[in-house]
């Protein structure tokens, strides 16, 4: 067998095993691809030109920073009481992961188990994001996860646009202190918070924009796909488009 032959199969292998992790019911054959980085022209400009902007209680200019490590960072806002939510949580959400990493996954707020463990992205959907990871060969240690709340809503009620404005502010540092190369936004609430627009999230994934001067693509949020397994075509289609924007910048 050739060499193409063997890589060829590796990818189609890779791509099948990667499918068959995020329980999808039909294999897509298209494998994971290199691609040369996109064109300066593909990533959006600072904050997307879409048709409707999102209210201005999302608009908050980040505040002064003055934190030297995410460690220096999360001990002083770990006591946190700026809105509501502060008195109805168990443990506070910092964030998990490399403290370096490239890649950076933000979602909207803690769930139930977040909320008891202490730690993002950890019950059901926690656990199908690790699938996600691992279909496109990363590991939750090789990556940052955090959320955009860092104290769980009552009920998993949608957080609050006035709550995500008290605490956007320790997100933008998260990412001025781990300087991400590239981020993912799972779900819509961390998409639009995140790109400050109410454009439906169908419409804002597959392609890049830009959040705190990082190329950033939308995706589905792991609860999503738990639900409508539907989307686990889109969100695969999705995860291949961050894989080779990750691979290239090596
Ligand atoms: S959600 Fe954010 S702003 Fe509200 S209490 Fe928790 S850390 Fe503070």
């Amino acid at each position: 067998m050739s060499d193409k032959s063997a890589d060829l199969r590796l990818l189609l292998q890779r791509a099948i095993k990667a499918q068959i992790d995020l329980g999808m019911d039909e294999l897509i054959l298209t494998p994971i691809k290199e691609s040369a980085p996109p064109r300066p022209d593909v990533v959006a400009d600072k904050w997307p030109t879409d048709e409707t902007k999102a209210p201005e209680v999302m608009m908050e200019t980040p505040p002064l920073t003055q934190f030297e490590t995410l460690e220096d960072h999360r001990l002083a806002i770990c006591d946190c009481q700026k809105c509501s939510l502060g008195a109805s949580r168990n443990k506070f959400v910092y964030g998990v992961g490399n403290t370096q990493a490239d890649l950076m996954f933000i979602g909207e707020a803690p769930g139930a188990d977040e909320d008891r463990i202490g730690e993002p992205f950890v019950g059901r959907a926690g656990q199908l994001l690790d699938r996600i990871l691992a279909a496109i060969e990363l590991s939750r240690q090789e990556v940052y996860i955090a959320n955009i709340l860092k104290c769980r809503p009552p009920g998993n009620r949608d957080p609050q646009p006035d709550e995500m404005e008290l605490c956007f502010g320790y997100l933008h540092e998260q990412v001025r202190l781990i300087k991400p190369k590239l981020i993912c936004a799972l779900g819509r609430i961390a998409a639009q918070a995140l790109l400050k627009t109410t454009t439906p999230l169908g419409k804002l994934r597959s392609r890049w924009h830009e959040f705190s001067g990082v190329p950033t693509l939308v995706t589905y949020h792991p609860a999503a796909l738990l639900r409508f397994a539907s989307y686990k075509r889109d969100t695969w289609e999705d995860m291949k488009l961050l894989k080779a924007r990750y691979e290239s910048m090596k």
